[in-house]
């Protein structure tokens, strides 16, 4: 289950971001987040993990908007270096490849609601 251990890294990311927020929110509504992956995931699951992922914490009942960020990488083949679609070299075909930024949750937005209700 890529997509469970994707919504466990982008929540981890999430907590550790909202604890560095003075004075800190009372709960998060909203985080929209780009996220990488060695693996092929659906993001809908991710969501779904999400929702699950989050009880018993600030984040609770927060929608998560998910990007999918594409997969780069070289091709230790023909040196050839950029997005990879699939699991093949865009320029060769081979399967020999080095995955780079993978495993990488990066915030966009967070948007949260604070003591004072707004
Ligand atoms: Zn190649």
């Amino acid at each position: 289950m890529h997509e469970t251990s994707m919504s466990q890294s982008i929540l981890r990311v999430v907590l550790a971001e909202l604890q560095r927020i003075d004075p800190p929110p009372l709960r998060l509504k909203r985080v929209r987040v780009v996220a990488g992956s060695p693996h092929p995931v659906v993001p809908d699951h991710v969501v779904s993990a999400w929702a699950t992922e989050v009880q018993g914490t600030p984040a609770e009942g927060s929608v998560l908007e998910l990007s999918i960020a594409p997969m780069r990488g070289r091709c230790t083949a023909c040196g050839w270096q950029g997005e990879i679609a699939g699991f093949a070299c865009g320029s060769c075909g081979s399967l020999d490849l080095e995955i780079e930024g993978v495993d990488t949750v990066r915030l966009e937005a967070l948007e949260v609601e604070d003591a004072a209700g707004t």
